[in-house]
């Protein structure tokens, strides 16, 4: 049985794909030591996996939150600081438990060079779809608006890569976000992934890794979900949408017959002000469940969100708040399993109720959602991946530098 050390980073979005995978590779008897923060002790523990909390100070669920709200250089930034400043303490760790192999999600750079100075064979854990080189996603639009954001922030980044570079002693990898591993395994279907050159046979494509009862209990009174359609809107775990978003979402569908949920996040509900009778709002809902039954998701576009809406074959209004869901947005759309608006937190009722119509009114959305669901489940999932780690870890045993 192999000795397994994985890092990830206090994201749902990088770890829930990641829980199914640990507790089938617990089922199979691997030992695990899962690092993240505090936060995610509860859902990590219930896989199996024995939690620990990083050495040093790695970033918290807030540090990240902070990040995401700003751009992609933001996040990069926080990559770069928090691998420099855990790298020491991460090598100790590797060193002293001596795992046969270390799997780290594709943000958490620190672990992986660590892993990779101490020579330990590593596979990274890609919660997103692989961006790098993607051809003809990125338009001189957002080029534009990327470098406006890079370049006020060159001399941070210069600091944060050069003391990165003296922590870790050696050429840094080509690729620091997303770092790579020896193997890599990416949480979606090779018929998803934009083209891109950057994707070679060190990368299998898995799906999404969705198993129901590796989420937590929320409470939802289902009995209450008696009208069709039912719409369901989130913006995930990381954006808060302020009063107007939700106003809107009410204003749009205040005639509608159906049924809406809503998943406002911390947004404080006493500032909704009136709430229709046939909207159910809560700061957090069981996803899965909801969408295996809803007929449409209005969603920010987050890669599970996506993902999972596709699988249950649940046409999307993709409303994006950062760039890579603007992305992921774009592949639901091109693929015709749904419509992008591209408003920010700005949307307005009417072009959120001509959204919804048109794709409740049209079953071709639906159709193609379904067959690309097909396509996610075909890919395997949790048992694959595990699968996939189990065939690693036994060439390496065969061939000690297969890796
Ligand atoms: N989620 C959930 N209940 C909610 C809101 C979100 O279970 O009320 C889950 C959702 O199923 C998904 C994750 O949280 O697995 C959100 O990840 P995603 O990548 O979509 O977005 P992020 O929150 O990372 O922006």
């Amino acid at each position: 049985m192999a000795k397994i050390l994985f890092f990830n980073v206090p994201g749902h979005g990088h770890v829930n794909p990641t829980l199914p995978v640990t507790a089938e590779l617990r089922r199979r008897g691997h030992e695990i030591i899962y690092y993240n923060d505090e936060e995610f002790r509860p859902q990590i523990e219930r896989t199996g996996a024995t939690f620990r909390p990083y050495p040093g100070t790695p970033p918290t669920s807030a540090d990240i939150i902070a990040a995401v709200n700003g751009s992609l250089i933001d996040v990069t930034l926080l990559v770069l600081d928090s691998a420099a400043r855990l790298l020491p303490g991460l090598i100790t760790e590797i060193q002293r438990e001596q795992p046969d192999l270390v799997i780290y999600d594709s943000l958490a750079l620190g672990a992986a060079l660590a892993a990779h100075r101490l020579g330990v064979p590593t596979i990274a854990s890609i919660s997103t779809f692989v961006l790098k080189g993607a051809r003809g996603m990125i338009t001189l639009r957002d080029m534009l608006r990327i470098m406006g954001q890079f370049v006020p922030r060159i001399p941070r980044f210069s600091r944060a890569r050069r003391a990165l570079v003296k922590a870790y002693g050696q050429p840094l990898p080509d690729s620091l976000v997303p770092v790579v591993g020896d193997f890599n395994l990416v949480f979606t279907a090779r018929e998803l992934q934009p083209e891109t050159d950057f994707v070679d046979a060190r990368f299998a494509f898995v799906g999404p890794s969705i198993d129901p009862n590796s989420r937590a209990n929320t409470d939802f009174p289902f009995e209450q979900l008696t009208r069709k359609p039912l719409i369901y809107i989130s913006l995930g775990t990381i954006h808060t949408a302020d009063r107007d978003f939700y106003q809107q979402c009410f204003e749009a569908f205040s005639a509608s017959p159906g049924q809406v949920i809503v998943s406002a996040g911390s947004t404080d509900l006493g500032m909704l002000g009136q709430i229709p009778d046939h909207f159910i709002v809560r700061p957090s809902v069981p996803q899965l469940e909801i969408l295996r039954r809803a007929d449409l998701f209005i969603t920010h576009g987050g890669m599970n969100s996506v993902q999972e809406s596709l699988y249950f074959g649940v046409p999307m209004v993709v409303l994006p708040q950062q760039t890579e869901q603007l992305f992921n947005g774009r592949i639901v759309a091109r693929a015709g399993a749904g419509l992008l608006l591209e408003a920010g937190g700005r949307v307005r009722a009417d072009h959120l109720r001509a959204a919804a119509d048109r794709l409740l009114g049209d079953s071709a959305y639906r159709e193609t959602a379904q067959r690309l669901g097909d396509a996610l489940r075909a890919a395997g999932g949790y048992t694959r991946a595990a699968d996939l780690i189990e065939a690693f870890v036994h060439r390496l045993s065969i061939h000690p530098s297969a890796a």
